[in-house]
């Protein structure tokens, strides 16, 4: 479905992904783990178009995306910081970007009441961000993205502000979401035991290089090098 064909991007003149190359199929749910700065986020953002490589291509369905913003992909973007609108009530903020497209309003209401029940909160049109807990402020972070029918949706550390049992819990929501919604998923995290658990590939990434590419039992149980098998293990 995607593919990073030679990325390669610095930042003030430090290289960050060195002639990055990578196939994402489609409806996998495919997890980039790593150390901090070895250059997941920035490989995300690429893949969202919220930064351009240096040189290298990203093509998407056979199409070359490189150079398109955002909002002309059919990618969407989940964020740590889950930035909800703090002054417009939840079904205002899953609708904000469905109004920006010009959609009806009965298509708008449907939609909600659709994106509500996928992440367990129906019912929660009228209530504030500020009253909801974390993990459920980070689930209508999920909706609002679910709403514009993206074919791939991007989540980079999305559960790194919850607390663990929280984050247990959203893990298995989100690979039910995988599996009713049928699209795919990029997941960016630096924890072993997460990637593990909810990917069906896993790119283990160091300092701007793919170390390996395999299936959770192929990392764990056959970490090619030195690297992989130490950050691997450090999750026992
Ligand atoms: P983390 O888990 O800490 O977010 P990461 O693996 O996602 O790490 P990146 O965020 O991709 O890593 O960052 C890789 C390197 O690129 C870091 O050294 C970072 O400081 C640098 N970097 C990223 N974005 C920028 C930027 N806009 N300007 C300058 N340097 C940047």
């Amino acid at each position: 479905l995607i593919d990073l064909v030679n990325i390669t991007k610095s930042f003030d003149g430090q290289t960050v992904l060195d002639e990055l190359n990578l196939y994402i199929r489609e409806n996998e749910f495919l997890t980039l783990l790593g150390p901090s700065g070895c250059g997941k986020t920035t490989t995300l953002r690429i893949l969202g178009g919220f930064e351009t490589p240096d040189s290298g291509q990203v093509i998407f369905n056979g199409e070359d995306i490189t150079k398109l913003p955002p909002n002309k992909r059919q990618l969407n973007t989940v964020f740590q910081k889950y930035a909800l609108f703090s002054h417009m009530s939840i079904a205002e903020n899953i609708a904000f970007g469905l109004k920006i497209k010009g959609k009806s309003k009965t298509y708008i209401q449907d939609k909600i009441k659709y994106a509500l029940k996928l992440v367990n909160l129906e019912g929660f049109e009228d209530r504030s961000p500020d009253s909801l807990s974390g993990g459920q402020q980070q689930r209508i972070a999920i909706a609002r993205a679910i709403v514009n029918e993206p074919k791939v949706l991007l989540l980079d550390e999305p559960l790194g502000a919850l607390d663990l049992k929280l984050r247990q819990d959203m893990q298995y929501e989100l690979i039910r979401l995988k599996n009713e919604l049928g699209i795919t998923f990029i997941y960016v995290t630096h924890d072993q035991e997460e990637a593990l658990t909810m990917s069906d590939t896993i790119v283990v990434m160091n300092q701007g290089y793919i170390q390996q590419i395999g299936t959770p039992e192929k990392i764990y149980n056959e970490p090619e090098n030195a690297f992989v098998a130490d950050f691997i293990g450090d999750s026992n």
